[in-house]
């Protein structure tokens, strides 16, 4: 059988080219890169090369990035950092409704030990308003946390704007861009932010290593103790061949990232326009025009997305109800249930996201056999029944 992978924001494949950057660092250039003999100085300069490649796709310094395990951890650090070191200046931070569980469950965390949180509500299209942060911020905020775009429905924030107020008021600024980082140009210093999150595996890297950008000056305590690695922000022997695979990831994403976007877009673009002329009650989640280019996500009106999913399964397809996390529990998302979804229309959601290997045949496959799998399921609804 066939089998066509849709679920890209969930996870990547490792590029092959990146496998082979990585392998010699597992067997022969297996040093600790802490070491100052030899082997360990060899692993150490192919460290630092991945970390110069990284800065340079951010626009960053190299001793601004510091390589964590991931996505979670980077935003965790981001937090848990900002929150423990200006804990004396204030204990208010501001984040938004639709963040990935690794920020909202961050803050939830710090709820519990005396700190405040604003989640800000987001419109229709799932965007956060300017105005509403500035009016949330008050003498006790240390930071505000907004993702540049949603790993689910793929609007993407107006991070500059947020920045800037954040600036003005001299609160620190952090976005989670594991979404966008090898996907859209990701400029920190046009981005304005003091802190940002990335994870390798969401751009074709290996699963297990991501980073944070810190920007010089930005005071955020440490959060793993036990040794000085990462110039003691982050404990730990460093990943060295997991380093090496995000730094050759970047690299090639850095050269492909736009060529891919405007064909990744074509494919999107034609989604969001034949899903609704082939499916009666069919909505799009998401922003029309702010939008990841591989991100498509429609709510089928009168049927559950788990059913959508098992059905595409059985032909093949992999795709999603939403975030990897958060879909085996059945419960409706949070983000869709911030952009006003009813409970019922929440349920029936369908994420599609493309990337590197996806052909336009694989688009006509999903499109010749999602009509004919929604109406099966409609068919079975008793919710159908009175239409
Ligand atoms: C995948 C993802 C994460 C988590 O990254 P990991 O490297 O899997 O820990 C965080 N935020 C967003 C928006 C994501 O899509």
């Amino acid at each position: 059988m066939k089998r066509i992978y849709l679920d890209y924001a969930a996870t990547t494949p490792t590029d092959s080219e990146v496998v082979e950057a990585m392998k010699p660092f597992f067997t022969d250039i297996f040093g600790n890169p802490s070491s100052i003999h030899g082997f360990g100085q060899e692993a150490r300069r192919a460290m630092e090369d991945a970390r110069e490649k990284l800065a340079l796709f951010l626009g960053a310094k190299t001793d601004e990035i510091v390589f964590t395990s991931g996505g979670t951890e980077a935003d965790n650090a981001a937090i848990f950092g900002v929150a423990d070191k200006l804990s004396h200046k204030g204990k208010h931070i501001i984040t938004s409704s639709i963040e990935h569980h690794a920020v909202l469950e961050a803050c939830k965390f710090l709820e519990k030990h005396g700190y405040k949180i604003t989640y800000l509500p987001v419109d229709k299209t799932g965007l956060v308003d300017p105005v509403d942060v500035k009016k949330a911020i008050s003498k006790d905020t240390i930071l505000i946390t907004v993702m540049h775009a949603n790993n689910e429905i793929g609007t993407i924030e107006p991070i500059e704007e947020i920045s800037k107020i954040a600036c003005e008021c001299g609160v620190y600024m952090h976005s989670d861009a594991v979404q966008t980082v090898g996907h859209i140009p990701v400029k920190v210093n046009e981005l304005g932010v003091n802190l940002l999150s990335l994870s390798a595996h969401k751009f074709y890297g290996p699963k297990g290593v991501g980073a944070i950008y810190i920007r010089k000056g930005t005071k955020v305590s440490p959060y793993l103790y036990g040794g000085d690695q990462e110039r003691g922000r982050r404990a730990s022997t460093s990943n060295v061949s997991g380093i090496v695979g995000l730094g050759k990831a970047i690299e090639l994403a850095g050269n492909r990232m736009d060529k891919e976007a405007k064909f990744q877009s074509s494919l999107r673009d034609r989604l969001i326009k034949e899903i609704p002329e082939i499916i009666d009650d069919s909505y799009l989640n998401g922003h029309s025009a702010s939008r990841l280019p591989n991100n498509v996500n429609f709510t089928f009106a009168f049927i559950e997305g788990e059913s959508i999913l098992l059905n595409l399964d059985m032909m093949g397809i992999a795709a999603s109800t939403g975030s990897a996390c958060t879909s085996s529990l059945l419960e409706p998302s949070h983000v869709l249930l911030a952009i006003g979804l009813p409970h019922e229309l929440a349920h029936g959601s369908l994420r599609v996201t493309f990337g590197r290997w996806t052909k336009e045949k694989h688009i006509d496959y999903l499109i010749e056999h999602l009509p004919k799998i929604v109406d099966k399921l409609r068919r079975m609804s008793p919710l159908y029944e009175g239409k």
